[in-house]
């Protein structure tokens, strides 16, 4: 429990709040790097399934972010995950899946509400919950990541607007002039 209780400091400092979200993907983490096994410095690449709070753990205590690359966002709707140690481009690594998982969360009442908005449950009522039930709550597996290619950056100055932008098809107008 200590070392969750040092993942809620870091993630305060960094958002100034610790949203049941985030609480909950300080656990994941925990989950993560016990299976996975990760050294204690190394490079830690989260998908998030939600924009939903559950990316300010990862930014705040792994440093792994939307701009670094180490965080991106699958936006699935879902109290879900997938974590994988760092790979080279095209290599496939092993990952790990974790959700928050309902036929767990049944079994905490104020969590189970607050999961399936059921009630309007508070952080301050949801929060200490989340901490007395720890691990008990989530269900994880393995899945395998290909690890992208880096793609070669080429950038092109739109014909409309006249700013630059990173080309990533064969059109000579960046995508916010193209939705005009
Ligand atoms: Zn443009």
């Amino acid at each position: 429990m200590g070392q969750v209780r040092e993942y809620l400091d870091l993630i305060k400092n960094f958002s100034g709040f610790a949203s049941p979200g985030s609480v909950i993907g300080a656990h994941m983490l925990l989950i993560a790097r016990k299976v996975l096994d990760f050294e204690v410095d190394e490079e830690i690449y989260v998908t998030c399934e939600t924009t939903n709070c559950l990316p300010d753990a990862f930014q705040a205590i792994c440093k792994s972010t939307i701009g670094n690359g180490r965080l991106n966002i699958l936006d699935t709707g879902k109290m879900a995950v997938i974590i994988n140690r760092k790979g080279m481009p095209g290599e496939t690594v092993q990952a790990l899946r974790i959700i928050l998982d309902p036929e767990k969360t049944v079994n905490y009442p104020i969590i189970h509400e607050w999961y399936m908005n059921t009630r309007k449950v508070s952080a301050e009522e949801v929060n200490p919950e989340l901490i007395r039930a720890g691990e008990n709550l989530y269900s994880w597996y393995f899945v395998d990541v290909i690890v992208p290619e880096k793609e070669k950056k080429i950038i092109e100055i739109c014909n409309l607007c006249n700013e630059p932008f990173i080309k990533r098809n064969e059109l000579d107008l960046c995508p916010a002039c193209l939705k005009r």
